[in-house]
């Protein structure tokens, strides 16, 4: 596609090529909303209304994004010992594992 805003080729921040590209709901200045995701999951978006790139979705390799990574998963395993030591029954303490599964 050939986006007309969008310049990045690549992820600046790990090098990650084009996944996708789309351009949808035109502005009523008649520029379109345009999107480029990367292999890495990094959206950029160019915002017809305000003229400019931004970010939907962060490049999962910045320093800040590994760090809040480290810092959930760190905060999971906390999460997993407090239930565990919990003294109630087995089958409570798996709906509430079940439970923490999607976080
Ligand atoms: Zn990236």
């Amino acid at each position: 596609m050939d986006l007309k805003h969008i310049e990045d080729e690549t992820c600046f921040v790990c090098g990650a090529q084009i996944e996708s590209e789309t351009r949808k709901h035109k502005h009523t200045n008649g520029l379109w909303n345009e999107y480029r995701e990367f292999t890495c999951g990094k959206v950029l978006h160019y915002v017809p209304n305000f003229k400019t790139v931004v970010i939907d979705k962060e490049c999962p390799n910045t320093a800040g994004e590994l760090k809040k990574r480290q810092r959930r998963e760190k905060a999971k395993e906390k999460l997993l010992d407090y239930v565990e030591a919990l003294k109630v029954d087995k089958g409570y303490k798996q709906e509430i594992y079940r439970s923490l599964r999607f976080v």
